[in-house]
């Protein structure tokens, strides 16, 4: 849960920087926001005397109206105040008070009146430009009050900006609940609502809301009624955590002695400090496309990889580690051009070239991210984890690729270390021709995120549908217990047991948890925020009992008795 005040961000101003400004420095940012207004002034009038003498004479009227823009009193009066009672940096202020016009712009009746919106826009872009010449002051990590924000849509790589921790929690008007915006925003350990829809458009800047991110709810404007009852609702969810704090040592291990994985998702290497604070046993999932995206031009190289791997490895101490080869496209374009407000240049993403399918088709790039995981691999125990893979045919090439990786190592005599090579099933074809990846790869790692998605033919990104991307799906359920089950008996025609993990959001659902173990999963991969709470369901759950209750969950179809059985798990 989360209550602020509401920071309302057009998607074209995510790169406009956000921060608060150090007490005491308030009237210094002003006067950097005055000196840029001074040299837009001096700009336009530069512009205007320098218009050539047979330039229409709309030119000189345009340029007198945006001086007129810059110089409006009330403009700059209600920017200032965001300066002098948030803090808020002057491009901040700016942008805020620009969508506060940019509201009263839109309810004009007039269509050229509501289409000088434009001019405002121009103005407020040349005083930005202008601030960026400008040194800003000392950065304060906290603001007055809590801020909470709210867009129409934030990319995924665009979120992890926000990991600093300016804002409490996030309001979107699109995406789903397993869309990688909404990943990011549960990895970063803050409430989120997000395919709130027309939220962006109701809410007004500084609006007092609250955010009920476990309920999806969001609440604007409350009465004082509600919004003590959430604020004690915050009081008991912090409590909670901060008693789940005391499992962090205690193995995780079920009544019946027998011991549970508990992993860490990361999307960064800077995540496996909460991870290890949450007392993860290594980490599951490694997403490193988010070190690929928004880099233009200048993609990481094979040592600018190594060296995020390699701090991986080193921060997690000997503990296994599991890197996924990168997941580029659907809602994790390489490049920002390709996402913008939800929406993709390509037809249909999700099932497009994505994720191996990316890889593959750019052989050398896959190579060179082999080549740097292999070599961290000689810092500790480290698994490879190929996305979405499908075909016999993607099996064969990727397999090639890792030997041609090694070769190119030993013919520049690079050390190197061994890895494990993995396979997440997240396409139902895998999952229904398990065999053929149980034979090629060493462990599985189900992506049960994307594995709803294409079961049930639902976008995970689109709010739209969202009411129908359903994990307890029976088919879903069905599919997934006889990957896990698939698995653990091929330990018997493998010669050795088979790892099978879960790292999808249904991993670190506390009130999945039960169900999992009784389909036999012994190893969860989760965001670090979960890791404690799903410990504390394998502490209180008996395996025992709980299988033959899963039985009758999986032989359940209609709505009813599947929520009967489902609720018999406790
Ligand atoms: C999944 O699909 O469940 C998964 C873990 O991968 P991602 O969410 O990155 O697609
Ligand atoms: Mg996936």
């Amino acid at each position: 849960m989360a209550i602020g005040r509401a920071v309302i961000l057009a998607s074209a101003r995510l790169d406009v920087a956000h921060y608060f400004v150090d007490p005491g420095t308030e009237e210094a940012e002003i006067e950097r926001l005055r000196a840029a207004r001074r040299a837009v002034r001096a700009e336009l009038d530069t512009l205007k005397a320098d218009l050539p003498p047979d330039a229409p004479a709309e030119m000189a009227a345009f340029i007198d109206v945006h001086k007129m823009l810059l110089d409006d009193r009330q403009m700059a009066l209600d920017t200032i105040t965001w300066i002098r009672q948030r803090r808020y940096n002057a491009e901040w202020a700016l942008t805020a008070q620009l969508d506060v016009i940019s509201r009263n712009f839109e309810e004009m009746d007039d269509t050229y009146l509501r289409e000088r919106i434009a001019d405002v826009e121009q103005v407020v872009e040349r005083v930005l430009r202008a601030l960026r010449g400008s040194a800003g002051l000392a950065r304060s990590a906290s603001g007055n009050g809590d801020l909470v924000l709210i867009a129409h849509d934030i990319a995924p790589a665009d979120m992890l900006q926000f990991k600093t921790g300016v804002f409490r929690g996030f309001v979107t008007d699109v995406g789903g609940k397993t869309s990688h915006t909404a990943i990011v925003a549960r990895s970063l350990d803050i409430p989120a609502v997000v395919g709130a829809r027309s939220a962006g458009s109701l809410i007004r800047q500084d609006d007092l809301v609250i955010i009920d991110g476990d309920s999806g709810l969001l609440i604007v404007d409350p009465s004082p009624v509600i919004l003590e009852d959430y604020r004690l609702r915050q009081q008991e969810s912090q409590l909670a955590r901060e008693r789940l704090k005391r499992l962090k040592f205690t193995p995780a291990r079920t009544l019946n002695a027998e011991p549970v994985e508990l992993l860490a998702n990361i999307e960064q290497p800077e995540d496996c400090a909460p991870a290890l604070e949450a007392g993860a046993m290594g980490v599951g999932l490694f997403r490193t496309e988010f070190l690929f995206m928004n880099r233009g031009d200048h993609l990481p190289g094979e040592d600018e990889q190594y060296a995020a791997y390699s701090r991986v490895m080193q921060a997690m101490q000997g503990k296994p580690v599991t890197i996924r080869t990168i997941d580029i496209g659907s809602d994790k374009p390489l490049d920002a051009e390709d996402y913008r407000d939800g929406e993709f240049t390509h037809l249909n993403p999700a099932l497009g070239l994505r994720a191996i399918r990316y890889s593959l088709s750019d052989p050398a790039m896959f190579r060179m991210q082999l080549r740097a995981l292999l070599r961290a691999a000689a810092l500790g125990p480290l698994k490879v984890l190929i996305p979405m893979v499908a075909h016999a045919s993607e099996i064969r090439q990727t397999l090639a690729e890792l030997n041609k990786a090694r070769a190119e190592l030993d013919a520049k005599g690079v050390a190197y270390g061994p890895v494990e090579l993995g396979a997440m099933i997240e396409v139902p074809g895998a999952a229904l021709a398990l065999p053929l990846f149980l034979r090629h790869f060493d462990f599985l790692s189900v992506g049960t995120n994307d594995l709803v998605q294409y079961t049930l033919a639902i976008d995970r990104a689109d709010e739209s549908v969202s009411n129908l991307y359903d994990p307890l799906h029976p088919a879903v359920l069905n599919l997934l217990a006889q990957i896990i089950s698939q698995t653990r008996a091929a330990a018997a025609w493998k010669g050795r047991p088979v790892e099978v993990s879960v790292c999808g959001e249904m991993a670190g659902d506390p009130s999945m948890t039960r169900l999992l173990l009784g389909m036999g999963l012994r190893s969860f991969s989760m965001h670090p925020s979960q890791i404690l709470a799903v410990k504390q369901e394998v502490l209180r759950a008996d395996p025992d009992k709980l299988t033959p209750l899963v039985q009758t969950v999986l032989s359940s179809f209609e709505p009813e008795e599947l929520q009967a059985a489902l609720a018999a798990l406790g």
